[in-house]
């Protein structure tokens, strides 16, 4: 499987089994290392479980903007509306809040968009290669992506986003009542106006996508250890330490790739990266996947709705509120809410109800590649698109190692 010649024994801590830590294990397997995926708990059970399954590689527009920070105040301190901060956790996230303010200004949002628009580049194309190599095709559906907004005005509200996706060459057509009822019917007219992004796909099944790529990775002869890694150590010969329940065990190169929880993580090896947790709700129902036939965002609500294997999925909204507190139960009954409203359908369907922690940038930029210290690497801080970028960012990774392995 290797195609890369590496010094003996270089042996690989990917910290994180969720999509960007699998996907990296595997990849640097590949390329012929040593590599040991860590988790301390299933692969696949944090963030990466309950995303929407949306490849978005038109979602280049960073979450700060101008408009974003004009209207933020009014929401942040309603707790139905999509974004949410309790003022108890206000101080705390406070340094975190006053870069994301700094990253709207328009010449960081249009510096960070070319990031994104580099960062999601094939993605789609990538993620169709992988699903296919590690034999589950069926999970990926290429039917696009479609934005349904209230009004034409509100449409127009949203016209730089459209201009700046215009800008950097993403295709899209604008819909009209009788476009989306015939893509979508069972959507029905509800919406007068939304735009049709043909470029973007579904992933039907995010944690069984997770599941097969580490089993991928494993039947290539990766090995997966369950470990709560509480230290990061730079030996003094060379390489690291992880100090874990199992005590200490040494690596000659390690892989931050722990979501939300990078930070901390990192933060025990002396780099600080500002991550802050986005929680983010989905109700998953079980049936009714077939309801629509591909990824769809309400603008109006800020929400997707998933056409998930498992049933329909809806699922959004941003609570600034750290990783301790317990997910607030009333915030994705008002998804369920909206869910049941659109299609009477779901009458009487069972579901289940799950929050995850979104490892967010203030400006919407993943950090991927080395920290700095020599051996020690970092692919974090993927917010909102981390199912998208898995893959890319998994290449960059092994792209940064291989160049360190070839320098020393
Ligand atoms: C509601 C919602 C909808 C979303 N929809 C989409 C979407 O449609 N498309 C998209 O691209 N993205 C979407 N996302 C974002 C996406 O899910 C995340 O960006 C992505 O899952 C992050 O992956 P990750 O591997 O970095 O983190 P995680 O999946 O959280 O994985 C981190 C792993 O690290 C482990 N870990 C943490 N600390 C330690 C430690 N100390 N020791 C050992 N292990 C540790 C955790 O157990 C976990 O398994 C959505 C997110 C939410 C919440």
């Amino acid at each position: 499987m290797s195609d890369s010649v590496l010094p003996p024994m270089t042996r690989v801590g990917v910290i994180g089994a969720g999509v960007v830590g699998a996907c990296t294990a595997y990849a640097l397997h590949k390329r012929g290392f040593d590599v040991v995926l860590i988790d301390k708990g299933e692969p696949g059970e944090g963030c990466s479980f309950g995303n929407l399954g949306a490849i978005s590689m038109s979602s280049i527009v960073p979450l700060a903007t101008p408009g974003v920070i004009k209207s933020a105040p009014s929401m942040l301190s309603d707790p139905n509306s999509p974004l949410f901060l309790p003022l108890r956790y206000l101080p705390k996230a406070a340094p975190w809040l006053a870069r994301f303010v700094m990253s709207a200004r328009p010449s960081v949002v249009a510096r960070n968009s070319a990031e994104l628009v580099k960062l999601h580049a094939g993605a789609v194309q990538a993620h169709a290669d992988l699903t296919k190599e590690i034999g589950v095709p069926e999970l990926l559906v290429h039917r696009g992506q479609i934005h349904l907004y209230p009004s034409k005005a509100a449409l127009e509200g949203d016209s730089a986003a459209w201009k700046l996706r215009h800008q950097h060459g993403l295709k899209f057509r604008e819909l009209d009542a009788a476009d989306i009822a015939e893509m979508e019917p069972r959507m029905g007219f509800r919406y007068p106006v939304g735009i049709f992004l043909n470029d973007d796909a579904t992933i039907l099944n995010p944690l069984r996508y997770v599941q097969a790529i580490v089993a991928a990775f494993v039947s290539a002869g990766g090995q997966v250890w369950k470990r709560e890694v509480h230290r990061l150590e730079r030996k003094e010969s060379a390489g690291w330490c992880i100090h874990s329940e199992r005590g200490p065990e040494d690596f000659s190169q390690l892989v931050v790739a722990a979501g939300a929880w990078s930070k901390q993580l990192l933060h025990t090896a002396g780099i600080h990266v500002p991550i802050e947790s986005q929680r983010g709700y989905h109700v998953q129902f079980i049936g009714g996947g077939s309801l629509i036939s591909r990824s769809i965002l309400l603008t109006d609500k800020k929400v997707f709705l998933a056409p998930m294997e498992t049933g329909l999925r809806i699922g959004g909204t941003v609570e600034i509120a750290g990783l301790q507190s317990p997910p607030n139960a009333k915030r994705s009954l008002i998804l369920e809410g909206m869910a049941r409203d659109l299609f009477p359908e779901l009458e009487g369907m069972a579901t289940t109800h799950w929050m995850g922690h979104r490892p967010c940038m203030p400006d919407s930029v993943p950090k991927i590649g080395s920290t700095g210290l020599p051996g020690l690497h970092m692919t974090v801080g993927h917010g909102h698109l981390g199912l998208t970028d898995s893959v890319l960012s998994a290449n960059k990774i092994v792209e940064s190692m291989l160049k360190e392995v070839r320098a020393t």
